[in-house]
């Protein structure tokens, strides 16, 4: 297992395809070095004794101790140390931890590859290169993220029938060495900071949309991928420096008539397990919100806490019911995991079939809890934005900069005026204002928010899942029986 200097340093050694904001940069370039605090702690946790046992595994290919991030779920045990795992970094960094697309991505493929080659009666060879690659990116401690959202153009068509084809990435070229595809992925978390991108369908695919079924994994500096890079910091600091300095960034990742070889394709051209692959990394995505939006919950929770008694209003109702509801939603969605991982198989739904065993054997969570979790958190992420608005008032929005607050002149000024509860030294205070800010008023909290809201699908798509899967049939049976109804 790598330390988070020889991650660090092994992306120095990268090709420079990333652009930001008119000029191509590094991938230590001090922008994002924030986002690789917070992506080098899952490198720094594997060694750590307080968390080696949740965030390591035994391969079940290599037979050797791994990051958990590189893991397929042996078991049910597994499902719930990846939740486990996922909440106590996330807590740790304060928000996403980063490495969850990779692991999600690499558990859909594993099942995904096995499947196709199944249905293919042995005439291809998905399973046998993706466990090439696996075994690669086991034994290196890799990074993975995972490109599946496409641009996705007139919102209403389905990929076939876009007026420009290339709004959903496609096959463009078969060729005997490898395949040509043409697309764009956009909003890939970590694409910047990961060392190899896993690729894999977004939406539900027809016999007439086979050229979209594809998934493979290229490095992240590729010879003809361009990442466009967003970072997200929080305002920089030098005089009072915080617990831990994170940050995030996102990328536009571009396939230009990229040739990826056929030792790196897991899936061409069966649209049924496209579909699959779509729904599949969809779910362990959800599960591991999961762990996620719980810690979320954890940081806001104390954030609302600590302003109230701050501000000397911690005995009033209204911060009691706010209280009460970040906690429901918190535990409610851990919950939701929990039992998710608890009743975990591999197996799948499958419309038309019902639940079916898939893949090689690795665990799959359960999905109407991975879908009800992941609903419920995301579509409690505004409400929790305004209970935090509300209970601290408008002192995170407008709070002084960093060199006010030390500057000589002002310093005994500003210590005065914002100081509110005496009890407190007023240094804790600024400190925590300035964390409030930055978690929940800053240009980088409003990314968070939205990636809270829309990330592994926005709350429709769970909507959709949870609907079409759910026995909706039972229950009308009960309240017939109820009724007397025949
Ligand atoms: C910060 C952040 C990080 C992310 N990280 C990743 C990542 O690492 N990897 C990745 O693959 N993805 C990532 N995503 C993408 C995320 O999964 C998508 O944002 C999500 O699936 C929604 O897609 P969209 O943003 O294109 O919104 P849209 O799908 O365009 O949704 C916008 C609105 O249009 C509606 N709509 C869309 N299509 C239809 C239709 N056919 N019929 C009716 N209404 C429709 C939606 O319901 C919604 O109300 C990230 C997103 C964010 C914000």
């Amino acid at each position: 297992m790598r330390t988070k200097e020889e991650y660090v340093e092994s992306l120095r050694k990268m090709r420079r395809n990333l652009y930001h904001n008119g000029e191509k940069i590094d991938r230590d370039d001090e922008q994002q070095l924030p986002a690789l605090n917070v992506m080098g702690l899952t490198f720094d946790a594997a060694h750590d004794p307080e968390t080696a046992d949740l965030c390591t595994a035994t391969s079940h290919l290599i037979g050797e101790k791994i990051n958990r991030f590189c893991h397929i779920h042996q078991s049910r045990e597994d499902l719930h140390k990846k939740q486990d795992m996922t909440r106590i970094l996330c807590r740790k960094v304060g928000f996403c931890i980063q490495r969850c697309m990779g692991i999600d991505a690499t558990n859909a493929l594993n099942a995904v590859s096995f499947e196709a080659d199944k249905s293919n009666n042995g005439s291809t060879e998905y399973h046998k290169n993706f466990l090439r690659w696996l075994e690669n990116f086991q034994k290196n401690d890799l990074v993975g993220c995972c490109a599946q959202t496409d641009v996705k153009g007139e919102r209403m068509k389905r990929p076939a029938q876009q007026t420009d084809p290339d709004m959903y990435l496609h096959v463009v070229e078969k060729r005997s060495d490898g395949i040509v595809v043409r697309g764009c992925k956009n909003y890939i978390s970590e694409a910047s900071i990961a060392d190899e991108i896993l690729v894999v369908p977004t939406r539900a695919l027809g016999p007439d949309e086979k050229d979209y079924a594809v998934a493979f994994a290229v490095p992240a500096d590729y010879e003809g991928v361009k990442q466009v890079v967003t970072i997200h910091n929080f305002r920089k600091r030098e005089h009072i420096p915080k617990g831990f300095e994170g940050g995030y960034t996102d990328s536009y990742v571009i396939f230009d008539d990229t040739f990826v070889p056929w030792e790196r394709v897991f899936l061409c051209g069966e649209n049924d397990h496209g579909t699959i692959c779509a729904l599949l990394f969809a779910l362990f995505h959800r599960h591991s919100y999961s762990g996620c939006k719980p810690a979320i919950g954890d940081v806001f929770l104390g954030l609302a806490a600590l302003a109230a008694e701050y501000n000397g209003i911690r005995k009033s109702p209204h911060v009691r019911e706010m209280f009460a509801e970040i906690i429901k939603v918190t535990e409610l969605g851990y919950a939701a995991g929990f039992t998710a991982s608890e009743l975990g198989k591999p197996e799948v739904y499958i419309p038309g079939l019902g639940s079916c065993t898939y893949g090689p054997g690795g665990y799959i969570p359960e999905s109407i809890y991975s879908n009800v979790g992941r609903c419920l958190t995301g579509e409690a992420v505004f409400h929790e934005a305004e209970m935090l608005c509300n209970i601290a008032g408008g002192i995170p929005s407008t709070f002084p900069y960093e060199r006010d607050l030390v500057n000589p002149e002002l310093k005994p000024l500003l210590d005065k005026y914002l100081r509110r509860n005496p009890d407190v030294p007023v240094e804790d205070q600024i400190k925590f204002w300035l964390l409030y800010a930055d978690m929940t008023c800053s240009s980088a909290a409003g990314v968070g928010t939205y990636g809270s809201y829309h990330g592994g699908g926005s709350p429709i798509m769970e909507q959709i899942v949870i609907t079409l899967q759910y026995d909706i049939e039972l229950r009308k049976d009960i309240v017939k029986k109820l009724a007397g109804i025949d």
